[in-house]
């Protein structure tokens, strides 16, 4: 893309917008061929420098290298990431990305941390954003077309030299220390906080919120004040009240001669009547809800689809730092816990800079996710599921488990297995939905139906792992196709670009569908479907709910990959956040509240679905039993 320059002149730019990038500059001019770059300018915008700096500075400075504002752009994962370079004095003043089409939160943290970094070093080539390489990269490229626009060359800005870790120690203490500002560490901290307890949160990444913004659907709630405010005319009778959910649990649990059967459900029903609280107490500072779909099952997104999920982080975060004095250390990974006479009396976190967090606290909380990206873990726990590509968020690696367990703590449900979405196996791209929005049925590399299409993930996962083949497909007709356009299905997805990408193969029928796929069972797979749906024959898979397909039409197939996200096992807790030992005695000043406890549905006998109902609703109860503990 062509670079558009601005006509600012240096000394015009100096005495403007560059003035603090330019000082940031100055502080670390050691990397990158620096000592051929002119010094920081002064405040006032007059040069600093003594005349002869300056004139050797002038020297190192390329005769066509040009001040001024240069936009390029570099490709990553999701297209075109537009980039504003500032050029001013033979130096990168500033960088700044104005347009991305990077949806996914981590990618959005390197949109703003890789230009300070390059800014801070001067080298295009500084180390990219962890977890972030494509996004970093194309930022990186569109700087470097910038320099060369500016008749500089990217070659004067490389040799990234990383700081050095400045390795001091800090001692910090609070009331409470939380491990983690997912959304059960920042509610836990904001129940607490709001009963006048100090706390300090260390979180690994650069961020808060955890999985939110990447979360595929919502809090799953009834009798919300917003709910109510709504009218309940349109929600399924079932999805009413908690009431209601409480008898469909029941209905579902495991049987009764299993270890977590428990017809009292007191996880269950501690989950839905404080996620009930958690959203109205949301709702109160600004998180805004939506609906999502139009199902008539009251999910609530905080924000929009998948959008809003990190705007209502920020409204959380915002409010318990800057209203409840919570402090958040980012980029500071709690590495282990410190015990006194077998109580937890703190932690160690390492903060990005080399610097060591020595928090001292009456109580900590875990509330650090899952253990789904920690291979070690899936390996002796749920090695078949290793079969299929993981989608569990980078931290999932269950730090807070495996320091809980050091400090004595029990694991629990670890045999429950994992949930998983369903991607588009050629792009992997998020089509978790699909079988919501497009009806089809699904069938394996050979063609053949294994799985009835309307039970829960899990119990699908654990038919695909059975299954002889890797490669799976969807297979729909064409009036179902128009469930790829959002105005076709009940969520507002555009899965359209499937079509493009090669994900969806198209078939005259179904004849041509099977030979173009290689799918030697799906004549007649599809031949039986027909028959028990118009027939009114029992289907061998067991769905129920089967619909006639329009097999001498168009018909398309999409492969999909199962990708589990989420583990279902964790840390041992009590019903009120207190972490067990395997006797269920208690460890003292030990809590944990989220992902990290697995999903505690399991505890009272039914399978994994409301993760972040969970960690929100939990995230309060456990605030508040630290509280009341230390009250
Ligand atoms: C792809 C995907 C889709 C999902 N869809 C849904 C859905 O539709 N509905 C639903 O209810 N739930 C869904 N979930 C689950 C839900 O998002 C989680 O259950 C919920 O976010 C758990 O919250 P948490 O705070 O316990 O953990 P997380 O959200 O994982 O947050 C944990 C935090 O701890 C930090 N951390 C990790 N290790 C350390 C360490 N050593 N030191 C300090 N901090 C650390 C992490 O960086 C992170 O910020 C989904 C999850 C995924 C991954």
């Amino acid at each position: 893309m062509e670079d558009v320059r601005s006509d600012l002149s240096r000394r015009g730019f100096i005495a403007g917008a560059g003035v603090a990038a330019l000082a940031a500059v100055g502080a670390s001019l050691a990397g990158c061929g620096k000592a051929e770059q002119p010094a920081p300018a002064s405040q006032d915008g007059a040069d600093a420098k003594p005349e002869a700096d300056a004139a050797e500075a002038k020297k190192s400075i390329p005769e066509v290298f040009t001040d001024g504002v240069y936009i390029t752009n570099g490709m990553s994962m999701h297209g075109l990431i537009d980039v504003k370079t500032v050029i001013a004095d033979g130096a990168i003043a500033e960088v700044k990305v104005l347009n991305h089409g990077e949806s996914r939160v981590i990618g959005e943290y390197a949109l703003e941390a890789m230009p300070a970094r390059i800014v801070e070093s001067q080298c295009v080539d500084a180390d990219v954003i962890t977890g972030a390489t494509l996004t970093s990269m194309a930022i990186k490229s569109a700087v470097s077309e910038a320099i060369t626009n500016a008749g500089g060359d990217p070659r004067d800005f490389s040799g990234y030299v990383a700081p050095a870790p400045a390795k001091q120690t800090v001692e910090k203490s609070a009331d409470v220390a939380i491990m983690g500002a997912g959304p059960a560490g920042l509610m836990a901290a904001w129940a607490a906080a709001e009963q006048g307890k100090s706390v300090i949160i260390c979180e690994r990444m650069g961020y808060t919120g955890g999985c939110v913004p990447i979360t595929g659907c919502g809090v799953y709630v009834q009798e919300t004040q917003i709910q109510k405010a709504w009218g309940l005319d349109h929600v399924m009778e079932s999805h009413r009240t908690v009431e209601r959910r409480l008898e469909v649990y029941a209905e579902r649990l495991v049987k009764p001669d299993s270890p977590y059967y428990n017809p009292d459900m007191p996880f269950i029903k501690n989950i839905l009547y404080s996620a009930q609280r958690a959203v109205d107490k949301m709702l109160q500072i600004g998180v805004p809800f939506c609906p999502i779909g139009n199902t008539g099952v009251p999910v609530l997104s905080p924000g929009d689809f998948q959008i809003g999920g990190k705007h209502a982080v920020q409204i959380l975060t915002n409010y318990v730092t800057t209203q409840l004095g919570v402090e958040i250390i980012t980029e500071a990974p709690v590495t282990s816990l410190t015990t006194e006479g077998g109580k937890v009396v703190g932690f160690v976190a390492e903060g990005a800079d080399g610097s060591e967090y020595h928090v001292s606290a009456d109580a900590v909380i875990l509330a650090s996710g899952g253990y789904i990206m920690n291979r070690d873990l899936m390996e002796e726990y749920q090695s078949d599921d290793l079969k299929f590509p993981l989608m569990g968020p980078p931290w999932a690696t269950g730090d807070g488990m495996l320091l809980a367990k050091d400090a004595g703590a029990a694991w629990c449900c670890m045999d429950k297995g994992v949930t998983s979405h369903y991607h588009a196996g050629v792009s992997l791209a998020e089509t978790s939905y699909i079988h919501y929005c497009v009806p089809g049925v699904v069938v394996n590399g050979n063609g053949d139906r294994f799985v009835d299409e309307t039970i829960s993930y899990i119990i699908a996962l654990r038919k695909f792992k059975e299954e002889p083949t890797t490669d799976f497909y969807w297979i729909f007709d064409d009036s179902a196709s128009y469930g790829l356009y959002p105005n076709g299905n009940n969520f507002g997805i555009d899965y359209e670009f499937l079509l493009e990408t090669g994900d969806i193969i198209k078939g005259e029928n179904y004849q041509d569908l099977a030979e173009k796929t290689g799918l030697s069972g799906l004549v007649d797979a599809l031949d039986t479907v027909n028959d028990c749906a118009l027939n009114g024959a029992e289907d061998p898979c067991g769905n129920k709910s089967l619909a006639a397909m329009q097999l001498d039409g168009p018909m398309y197939a999409m492969k999909i990959v199962p990708t589990p996200y989420i583990a279902q096992g964790g840390v041992k807790i009590d019903l009120d956040g207190h972490v067990q030992r395997e006797d269920d005695s208690i460890i003292e000043g030990l809590y944990a509240v989220g992902d990290v406890t697995g999903a505690l549905e399991n505890r009272d006998g039914a399978d994994y679905m409301i993760g972040l109902t969970q960690a929100l609703g939990y995230g309060l109860i456990v605030g508040e039993t630290v509280a009341g503990d230390l009250a």
